[in-house]
C-alpha cells in the first residue's frame, strides 16, 4: 500500500460545492491582473517542487520517471499559459447595426466540477483547472481513485500561492459515488471530464436533471498511417514513441499502425526489433522506458486483449506476456500484433497499454476507410512525403487532431479534443474559455428608434 486516502461521499461533495459557490462571487470579481499574478505564482511553486511532483507521480502511477520529470514543467506551463490569457478571457466582439450597438462579453459560468483519469493525473488536473481559474470559475476536483496523490499536492500549492480558500476544492473518492454526486450537484454549473467514453455517457445522463454543461475528453484508437513514400526512419521512431511512451496509457497514443503493403514486412520487422529492446523496469530508474501498469485490474484488461488478438487470428510479433523475472508489480512487455484486420477487437477497441496493432493496406482509399472505421476520432498521425496527399488525407480523417510527419507535439493555443466517441468540445487557447464562460450579448439603442406601441390606439 502506498498511502490511505479519504473516500469522500455526498456530504463532502456538498460541502465542497457550497464552498466553491461561496467563493465564486469574490473570485469572479477579482481583477484579472490579480488572477494572472496568482496563477503565475502557482506555476512558480509547481516548478519549485518539480522533482517531488515527479517522484510522487511515478510512485502513484508507475509511469517512468524519465517522462514524469517533465510533467511538472508541462503543468507549470499550463498555468502560465492561461494566466497570461486571463486578462483577455472576457473579451468579446462589437457587432454594430443601424441604430444599435451590440457587443458581446464572456463571464464565468460559476463553480465547475473537474473529473480526471489516472494516466497522467497531475498534468491533466492542471490542464483542466488552469483555464477554469483564469476564466474566474471556482473548482471542485474529483481525481481518479487509482491516482489520488498529486491532486492533493496541487491543491496545497494553489493555496500556498495565495488563491483564496474555496476557489479550489478537492474531494477524493470513487467515480460511481463521489464523482456521481459531483455531476448531480445543483451548484455545479459545468463538468470538465477526461476519461473513458462509457463514463462520459454516464455523466451526461447524471447531469441531465441539472442541465449540466459538459466538456468531454474521452478515449481513442488513433491510427498512424504510413505510406511507402514517407521518411520511414522518422516514422518508425514516432510510431514506437507514440505507443510505448507513458506506458501506452495515453489518450493520443497511436495504437494502430496502418502500413502500405509494400513496406509492411520490413516496417513490422524493424518495429519488432525496437519493441523487443524497450527497457521495461523500475519506474524510478531514469533508463527505464516502460514501467509497471497502474493496477492489477488494468493489467488483466490488457492481457485480455492479448488473448483476443490470438483468438481472432492476428500474429503476436513481440511481447504479449509479463516478464518472468518481475517479482512484483504489474509489469507487462511492450507488445506488437501484426496481420490484423479492421474487424478485430485489437484493431477497434482502446487497450490503453503498450500494445500496438499493425494492419496492412493497399490503396489510399482503403487506408482512409480503415482509419475512419472505428467509433473513436481523437488523434491521427500521417506519414507521407506527398504534400497534396497529406492535405487531402488529413481533411478526410475523422479526428479532432492530425499530425503530419510528426509525433504528438502540443502547442497550447491549438484546439485539443476529439470527434465521434472521443469527446465533445475543445480545450486549449481560447477554446477552453468558450466552455468555462457564458457569452453574453448586450444591445444598446443609439437613437430614439420607434418602439412598437400596443394598447395605445
Ligand atoms: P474512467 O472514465 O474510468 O475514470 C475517469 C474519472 O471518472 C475518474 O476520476 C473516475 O473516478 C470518474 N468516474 C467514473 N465513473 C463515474 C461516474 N459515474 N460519474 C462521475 N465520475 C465517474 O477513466 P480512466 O480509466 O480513469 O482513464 C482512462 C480513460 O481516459 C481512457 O479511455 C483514456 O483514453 C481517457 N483519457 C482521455 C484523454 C483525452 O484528452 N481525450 C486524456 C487522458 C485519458
Amino acid at each position: 500500500m502506498l498511502c490511505a486516502v479519504a473516500n469522500g461521499g455526498t456530504e463532502e461533495i456538498d460541502g465542497a460545492a457550497r464552498a466553491a459557490m461561496a467563493a465564486f462571487g469574490t473570485w469572479r470579481d477579482t481583477a484579472s491582473t490579480e488572477r494572472k499574478k496568482l496563477l503565475h505564482r502557482v506555476a512558480d511553486l509547481i516548478e519549485a517542487h518539480g522533482e517531488e511532483i515527479a517522484l510522487l507521480e511515478t510512485c502513484d502511477t508507475g509511469q517512468p520517471i524519465r517522462f514524469m520529470s517533465k510533467a511538472a514543467a508541462r503543468a507549470a506551463e499550463n498555468f502560465r499559459f492561461f494566466a497570461d490569457r486571463a486578462e483577455r478571457a472576457s473579451d468579446g466582439l462589437a457587432l454594430p447595426t443601424a441604430g444599435h450597438l451590440n457587443y458581446t462579453l464572456r463571464q464565468p459560468v460559476g463553480p465547475v466540477g473537474i473529473i480526471t483519469p489516472w494516466n497522467t493525473p497531475f498534468m491533466l488536473s492542471t490542464w483542466k483547472m488552469a483555464p477554469a481559474l483564469a476564466a474566474g470559475c471556482t473548482v471542485v476536483h474529483k481525481p481518479a481513485e487509482w491516482s489520488p496523490v498529486t491532486a492533493m499536492r496541487l491543491a496545497e500549492l494553489v493555496h500556498e500561492a495565495g488563491v483564496p480558500p474555496g476557489v479550489v476544492n478537492v474531494v477524493n473518492g470513487i467515480g460511481e459515488t463521489t464523482g456521481r454526486a459531483l455531476t448531480e450537484h445543483p451548484d455545479i454549473k459545468a463538468i470538465g471530464f477526461v476519461g473513458d467514453t462509457r463514463t462520459g455517457r454516464a455523466i451526461m445522463r447524471q447531469g441531465a436533471e441539472t442541465l449540466k454543461r459538459v466538456h468531454f475528453e474521452l478515449g481513442g484508437k488513433n491510427p498512424v498511417v504510413v505510406f511507402a513514400d514517407a521518411d520511414l526512419d522518422r516514422a518508425l521512431d514516432a510510431t514506437v514513441f507514440m505507443i510505448y511512451s507513458l506506458n501506452g496509457e495515453r489518450c493520443t497514443s497511436g495504437s494502430r499502425v496502418l502500413l502500405e503493403r509494400e513496406i509492411y514486412d520490413e516496417f513490422v520487422g524493424r518495429l519488432a526489433e525496437r519493441v523487443r529492446r524497450i527497457r521495461l523496469g523500475n519506474p524510478y530508474d531514469p533508463a527505464t522506458e516502460l514501467g509497471p501498469l497502474i493496477h492489477p485490474l488494468h493489467l488483466e484488461k490488457v492481457l485480455g486483449y492479448v488473448s483476443a488478438g490470438r483468438e481472432e487470428g492476428a500474429t503476436l510479433v513481440a511481447g504479449g506476456v509479463c516478464p518472468e523475472d518481475a517479482a512484483d508489480g504489474n509489469y507487462f512487455k511492450a507488445t506488437l500484433f501484426g496481420d490484423a484486420d479492421r474487424s478485430m477487437r485489437i484493431a477497434r477497441e482502446e487497450v490503453f497499454g503498450p500494445f500496438l496493432t499493425a494492419i496492412p493496406f493497399d490503396t489510399e482509399e482503403e487506408a482512409l476507410d480503415i482509419a475512419n472505421d472505428v467509433d473513436y476520432g481523437l488523434a491521427a498521425y500521417l506519414w507521407t512525403s506527398d504534400v497534396t496527399r497529406a492535405h487531402a488525407f488529413a481533411r478526410r480523417l475523422d479526428a479532432g487532431m492530425v499530425w503530419v510527419n510528426s509525433e504528438n507535439v502540443r502547442h497550447l493555443p491549438t484546439p485539443f479534443g476529439g470527434m465521434k466517441a472521443s469527446g465533445i468540445g475543445r480545450d486549449g487557447g481560447d477554446y477552453s474559455f468558450d466552455f468555462y464562460m457564458e457569452t453574453k450579448n448586450i444591445d444598446i439603442a443609439l437613437e430614439h428608434h420607434p418602439v412598437p406601441k400596443l394598447g395605445n390606439g
